[in-house]
C-alpha cells in the first residue's frame, strides 16, 4: 500500500526504519536476524537503500523483495536517477511491480566525483525528473521524496532548496523524508517554511542515533549534514573518556530527547537510519514508548 496513504489511516505516531542491503551473501543471515528483531517496534514501513550510479541495485531488490514477502513488512525501494536511461529505471519500476513493492524514494543521487555524466542529454537531472517518470509510469505507486532541513550541501541558499524540494512534490511526490540533522529546530523551520510554500504532504524526520564517534565522522562528511558543536564535543569526550560504551549511551540519550521534542512538535513520525543494527532502535523505542 502507498505509505501515504498508510500515514493518512493512522490516528497516531509511527516508527519507519532504514536498512542497507548487507555487502556480502554471508552477512544476510545475520542482517534478517537483526530486520526480526527490529520488527518489534512495529515500523509502518522499511526502506532499502539503493548504491550509488545504480551499483548494487539488484541487491536492493532482492532485500526489499524478502522484507515484503518473508517478513510482510511495507517496503519503499530507494532509486537514484543519475546518470540512468528511462530504459534502466523503467526496468526496475517493473520489477518492483512484480515483487509487489508499492513504494519508491525517488532521487537524484550523487555524481560520480570523476564526472563522466553527460547532463546534457540525460533524461534525468534532478530528483524532480524521476518523479515525474515514476508518476507517469506507475500511477498508483507511493512517491517518497527526500528533504533537507539544513538545506542540501550543493544548494546556494535555504529558499532555493525549499523551491526545488516542493517542486518535486508539484511533479508527484507523495511524502517526504528528511535527511538527518541534530537539531530540531532545523527540522520544524523546514516544516513551516514548506507548508508557507503551499506543501501539505508528510514530511518524516530522519533520526540518525549516534552509535560510535567513528561513524558520526563519516557519516557528516559524507552527508555534509550540520551538527552542534556541542554535542560534536560531547561525543568526543565521551569517546575519549569511556570508548564506543560510552558514546553510544550519549547517542542513545541525544536520539531520545530528538525523538520526544519531534513528537511533541507534532511530527508525523520516526524514521530511524538503523545502520542495519537492532539494539540500539529497540532501546530507544523502549524508552520512548511504542507508537
Ligand atoms: P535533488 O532533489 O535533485 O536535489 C539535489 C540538489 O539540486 C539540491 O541542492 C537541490 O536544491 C538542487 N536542485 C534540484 N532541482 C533543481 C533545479 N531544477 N535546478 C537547480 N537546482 C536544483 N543516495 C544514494 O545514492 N542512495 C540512497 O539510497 C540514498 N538514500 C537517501 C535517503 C534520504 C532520506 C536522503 C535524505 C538522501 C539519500 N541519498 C541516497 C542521498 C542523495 O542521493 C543525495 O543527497 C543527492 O546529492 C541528492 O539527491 P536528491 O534526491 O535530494 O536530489
Amino acid at each position: 500500500m502507498n505509505i501515504a496513504q498508510r500515514i493518512a489511516k493512522r490516528t497516531s505516531p509511527f516508527y519507519s526504519v532504514e536498512f542497507f542491503p548487507p555487502k556480502e551473501a554471508a552477512q544476510q543471515d545475520s542482517f534478517f536476524a537483526e530486520v526480526a528483531k527490529i520488527q518489534a517496534i512495529n515500523p509502518l514501513f522499511a526502506s532499502v537503500t539503493y548504491g550509488a550510479g545504480g551499483s548494487r541495485q539488484d541487491a536492493t531488490l532482492d532485500i526489499v523483495a524478502r522484507l515484503k514477502r518473508d517478513m510482510g513488512l511495507e517496503t519503499m525501494a530507494h532509486l537514484t536517477c543519475v546518470g540512468a536511461s528511462e530504459d534502466r529505471v523503467g526496468r526496475f519500476l517493473d520489477q518492483l511491480q512484480e515483487l509487489g513493492v508499492d513504494n519508491v524514494l525517488a532521487l537524484r543521487g550523487d555524481p560520480p566525483q570523476d564526472g563522466g555524466i553527460d547532463w546534457e542529454h540525460s533524461p534525468f537531472r534532478h530528483a524532480a525528473d524521476l518523479v515525474r517518470f515514476v508518476r507517469r509510469r506507475c500511477p498508483a505507486m507511493g512517491i517518497g521524496v527526500a528533504g533537507y532541513p539544513a538545506p542540501h550541501p550543493e544548494s546556494p541558499s535555504f529558499s532555493s532548496d525549499w523551491k526545488y524540494t516542493v517542486e518535486k512534490i508539484r511533479q508527484g511526490a507523495d511524502f517526504v523524508v528528511t535527511q538527518m540533522f541534530f537539531d530540531v529546530r532545523e527540522y520544524f523551520h523546514f516544516v513551516e517554511r514548506l507548508r508557507e510554500l503551499g506543501v501539505t504532504i508528510p514530511v518524516i524526520p530522519g533520526i540518525l542515533p549516534i552509535q560510535s564517534f567513528e561513524s558520526l565522522r563519516r557519516t557528516l562528511s559524507l552527508s555534509g549534514t550540520n551538527i552542534p558543536g556541542k554535542l560534536y564535543i560531547e561525543m568526543e569526550d565521551a569517546h575519549r573518556r569511556g570508548g564506543v560504551e560510552a558514546v553510544r549511551e550519549a547517542g542513545f540519550n541525544y536520539a531520545v530527547r530528538q525523538i520526544r521534542d519531534l513528537l511533541d512538535g507534532g511530527a508525523p513520525g520516526i524514521h530511524l537510519y538503523t545502520l542495519n543494527k537492532s539494539a540500539m532502535c529497540l532501546r530507544i523505542a523502549e524508552e520512548v514508548g511504542r507508537l
